[in-house]
């Protein structure tokens, strides 16, 4: 997300150039076809959900390999990290056209829309070769290594810890030439299970305050010293887990930024992540809602017509957002906020709107929808909770004083 895209005939052309592509490629909204929520995921379970899980991944790799071949997958990066070169407007029109269809990138978007800003900012020219082409062609998948039992809104609290191999210093950025091996607990890693790589935040200086100490790096998943164990939602989904770290090993080139200065890197990506939360599709759901109504019959009623109303208000809302979200003081944080209420909101509205008929499991009309809803709780939380989207608008955004500590 970044700047307003101008409006002009270059715009309009490239606008609808994409239209016509998704037109003739993508399966419209609302069909059988439309997997804009294969991420929200859920299962009786273990291992329907991993199949589950394993076909929606596939489903989106599939995807945005078709998008990168019809060259509108990272469409503004630099060619030789396997972009088109474009301007940032771009791929806003690309993802705006999407939103519109029944598709979504969304189980890659760790990998699609918070590694490249930081790898893009803080990351070395081979760092970028090595991740950024994969990344483009739905290769490659990241998972997040950041909150741990006691570090969560708080991430100075962050205890893992990279010891360096073979002494300190003497590498780039203040690598040891050895690297490091990390060891830790992490908890709430989305995607975890599916990750090629995690961008991992690890205390690095035991005796530096705070986050002075604390340093980011990209983790390889597949290797000894690293356990995956899934943990169990409301919903059924196993969508996050605890990854426990035992002497996992790090190169000194999977340092992204310097030395304890994993905090710049971290507000890079928090601030791609809420503004890629908030730019999400999959509550999207204002004609799906309106469809159901009309229905059940229920569209003359004057409280559910009154809901629907609500729901296509609050989508404009977000829409002009999401258009703006690199010029508003922390954007970011509220096109977050915004989406994570519409979730809450529209899946309340579409039960109310089933009645009864919302508690029958297995059922193709209220199944996706009680899945949402048991969905919506989690993104209020996952991303930075809601008090602390206000509590950063208020004082970053507003320049109103901050709470007392
Ligand atoms: C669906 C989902 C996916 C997630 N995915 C990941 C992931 O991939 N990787 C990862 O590392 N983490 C992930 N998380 C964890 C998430 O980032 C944390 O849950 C979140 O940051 C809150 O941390 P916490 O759970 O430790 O709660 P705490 O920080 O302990 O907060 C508890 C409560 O206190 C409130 N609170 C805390 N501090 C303040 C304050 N200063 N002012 C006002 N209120 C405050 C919070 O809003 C919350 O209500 C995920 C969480 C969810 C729900």
């Amino acid at each position: 997300m970044g700047d307003v895209v101008p409006d002009s005939d270059e715009v309009a052309r490239l606008r609808a150039e994409v239209r016509a592509w998704l037109e003739a490629n993508a399966p419209a909204k609302g069909s059988a076809a439309d997997f804009s929520a294969a991420h929200i995921v859920s299962a009786a379970t273990r291992e329907e959900f991993e199949a589950r899980e394993h076909a929606a991944l596939d489903a989106t790799r599939r995807w945005q390999r078709r998008l990168f071949d019809a060259g509108w997958a990272a469409r503004s990066w630099a060619e030789e990290y396997g972009g088109r070169g474009g301007a940032p407007w771009e791929a806003e029109v690309v993802a705006e056209e999407q939103a519109g269809f029944g598709v979504s990138t969304k189980m890659l978007a760790i990998a699609l829309e918070m590694v490249p800003p930081v790898l893009i900012h803080h990351g070395t020219h081979e760092q970028r070769l090595t991740h950024l082409p994969r990344i483009a062609r739905g290769e490659e998948a990241w998972c997040q290594l950041l909150s741990e039992p006691d570090a969560g809104s708080d991430l100075t609290n962050v205890q893992a810890f990279a010891s360096p191999v073979g002494g300190s210093g003497g590498g780039a950025a203040g690598a040891p030439e050895g690297g490091w091996t990390v060891t830790g607990q992490k908890v709430w890693t989305s995607g975890a299970t599916s990750a090629d790589f995690a961008l991992l935040l690890a205390r690095t200086d035991r005796d530096a305050p705070g986050r002075a100490g604390v340093s980011c790096f990209a983790l390889r998943m597949d290797q000894p010293g690293v356990e995956v164990r899934p943990l169990r939602q409301i919903s059924g989904a196993y969508h996050f887990n605890e990854v426990f770290l035992d002497d996992a090993r790090l190169e000194p080139g999977q340092l992204i930024g310097s030395l304890g200065d994993g905090f710049a890197v971290l507000r890079t990506m928090l601030a791609s992540e809420r503004a890629a939360i908030g730019g999400g599709t999959s509550a999207r759901s204002f004609a799906q809602l309106r469809g159901m109504a009309e229905a059940t019959g229920r569209n003359h009623d004057p409280h559910v017509r009154q809901q629907i109303a609500r729901a296509y208000t609050r989508e404009r809302l977000l829409d002009l957002v999401g258009e703006r979200v690199g010029q508003i003081p922390m954007g970011g944080s509220v096109a977050k906020l915004s989406y994570s209420e519409h979730a809450r909101l529209t899946s309340s509205a579409a039960l109310e709107i089933l009645g009864p008929s919302a508690t029958v499991l297995d059922d193709p009309t209220s199944q996706p929808w009680l899945d949402r809803f048991l969905f919506a709780p989690g993104l209020r939380l996952g991303g930075g909770t809601d008090e602390i989207q206000r509590n950063t608008i208020a004082e970053r955004g507003l320049g109103l004083p901050r709470e007392p500590a």
